[in-house]
């Protein structure tokens, strides 16, 4: 069985990769489980030097790397140099600098004076195996994000990439053999949706799952039947808010990147715009002549502003959810239509107005470059459209009044809000990122998503083993009494009813008599 690998530009298929049978999982996961646990037993240095000659490849080889990228995706290439390539270097700078803290053991200190003896430490374990399941819209940035924190606290890693991107996926994982990293803790398993259940049936330690809602919430049955924790990052449907003291031309000039960026084809796009009703027309027109102005064309040609799609399904989905929603009312003011004349999937990026809350544009995560437009009569209102959605990804608000923005954002139902700008935070390694209802479950990047592949395991001694357990078995007759004292020592509202529990409480402790 084979996966080709087509350019969406042209429709033409340029490669084609070997791809795995379900049945041929499970020895996939015994590899990986084989080559893990001397993995996890080097230290820590050794590891990081890995993924530091994995970044200096990348590096080197980045223009061949974007350039499959742009041939996998359509995307213009100046996106895949900087959305993937530059944010995937960017991801290992930050583990490589900051690894070492996070994955540092945590002592902790009790505050309950029935632990005083007790010294413990968190430790931050492997998981073990993990599985990520990736789309195919940012091939090598999803993946990476996940991988890079995965293998540096110690994990082997199974890849399930989008049968739509697998070169890119397998020539970073060929990158991370380069850099010295054994071929059983970073495997590709080349294939569609049913290796990827196969490889969730084989049961891997944790899986870290990217795509849209419908398959997450598959992933999420199969993942709980077996009691395999799981990380959703889900689709979106971010509203973008513009406010009437905006600056109306960047505040256009930003929607509309972060609108039509990967042709549409961004989980964390500004995907629903509400704006303002005094500055509605006003608005409109800057943002209508500004979309005008995208060029469409192959990600290869140098001034192309916006790709296809990534195959023909997307186009006729994108078109059954614009035709739906123009039937219920919706007005195409620029835009709506499919370009044949380019290739097989082109799209015109689509501004809509007048688009009734319930159509399918609203209502449903939309995939491609079509922005819906709605007023708003006051902020209050724009707050409410904002959060009258299944998802909860991100948000945007756009105003003259940062410090106003910042606590409207407190008030948006979303993982990340950005005051002044929009999506940029998927590609700060530093940011936690990650949805709210049905946007997912669970964080990665930054140090919550290295965290996200660990297991946290306690360890505990005693440094001063003569302090008596007041748990511990001997009960006798004084034995509730003594534990009272003990409750009024720690937890009494007044100090004199505490000094007078003390001398009875803290026999309980001290009392050299045996148990
Ligand atoms: P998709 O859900 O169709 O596929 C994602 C992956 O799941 C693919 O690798 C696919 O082969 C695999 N898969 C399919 N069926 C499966 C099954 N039954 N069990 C296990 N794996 C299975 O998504 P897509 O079309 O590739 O990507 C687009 C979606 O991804 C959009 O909804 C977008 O919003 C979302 N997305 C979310 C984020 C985020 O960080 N939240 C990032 C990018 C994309």
């Amino acid at each position: 069985m084979t996966i080709p690998a087509i350019d969406p530009a042209s429709g033409v298929q340029f490669a084609e990769s070997a791809a795995l049978a379900p049945a041929e999982v499970p020895g996939a996961l015994r590899r990986a489980r084989a080559a893990q646990t001397a993995w996890a037993a080097r230290p820590l240095e050794d590891r990081l030097e890995i993924i530091a000659r994995f970044q200096r490849l990348l590096f080197e080889r980045r223009d061949e790397m974007a350039q499959l990228i742009t041939r996998e995706t359509g995307k213009p290439l100046a996106e895949a140099l900087l959305t993937d390539v530059a944010v995937t270097l960017d991801f290992a700078r930050y583990n490589l600098d900051h690894a070492r803290r996070v994955l540092r053991p945590r002592r902790l200190r009790f505050g309950n004076i029935a632990f005083l003896g007790k010294r413990g430490q968190v430790f931050w374990d492997p998981m073990g195996v993990i599985a990520i399941i990736s789309p195919w819209n940012y091939p090598l940035l999803l993946p990476f994000g996940e991988i890079i924190p995965a293998l540096l606290a110690g994990n082997a890693v199974l890849l399930k990439p989008s049968e739509f991107t697998t070169r890119t996926a397998l020539l970073g994982a060929e990158l991370l053999g380069l850099a010295g990293l054994d071929a059983g803790l970073c495997q590709v398993l080349v294939g569609a949706g049913d290796v990827g259940a196969a490889l969730i049936a084989a049961g891997p330690d944790k899986i870290f799952f990217t795509g849209s809602a419908r398959t997450g919430r598959k992933v999420a049955v199969a993942a709980a039947e077996r009691l395999i924790p799981v990380n959703l990052e889900l689709g979106g449907s971010d509203p973008c808010i513009v406010l009437a003291d905006a600056d109306l031309e960047r505040a256009a000039s930003g929607a509309i990147w972060a609108r039509f960026t990967n042709g549409g084809q961004t989980c964390v796009a500004a995907k629903r715009l509400i704006v303002e009703r005094g500055i509605y027309d006003r608005f409109l027109e800057i943002l209508v002549q500004k979309v005008k102005a995208l060029r469409l064309g192959p990600g290869s040609a140098p001034d192309t502003d916006m790709g296809p799609l990534i195959r023909p399904s997307q186009a006729t989905e994108l078109e059954r959810q614009l035709q739906a929603s123009i039937a219920q009312g919706a007005r195409v003011v620029t835009g709506g239509h499919r370009r044949p004349d380019l290739g097989p999937t082109f799209f015109e990026p689509t501004v809509l107005t007048d688009v009734p809350l319930g159509s399918p544009v609203w209502r449903e995560e939309v995939f491609g470059p079509v922005l819906p437009v709605v007023g708003a009569d006051d902020v209050e209102q724009a707050i409410r459209l904002a959060n009258d959605s299944a998802y909860g990804l991100s948000a945007s608000i756009w105003t003259g009044d940062r410090a106003r923005g910042e606590a409207l954002a407190r008030r948006l139902e979303a993982g990340a809000i950005q005051v002044n700008d929009a999506t940029w935070h998927v590609g700060a390694a530093e940011v936690p990122h990650g949805g709210e209802k049905e946007s997912g479950l669970g964080r990665t990047h930054g140090e919550w998503g290295l965290l996200e592949t660990c297991r946290p395991r306690f360890v505990a001694s005693d440094w001063a083993d003569w302090i008596r357990k007041p748990w511990w078995f001997g009960y006798h007759p004084d034995s509730a009494g003594d534990r009272d004292a003990f409750l009024r020592f720690a937890f009494a509202p007044s100090l004199w009813q505490r000094i007078k529990a003390g001398p009875r409480a803290l026999r309980l402790l001290f009392n050299r008599r045996p148990v």
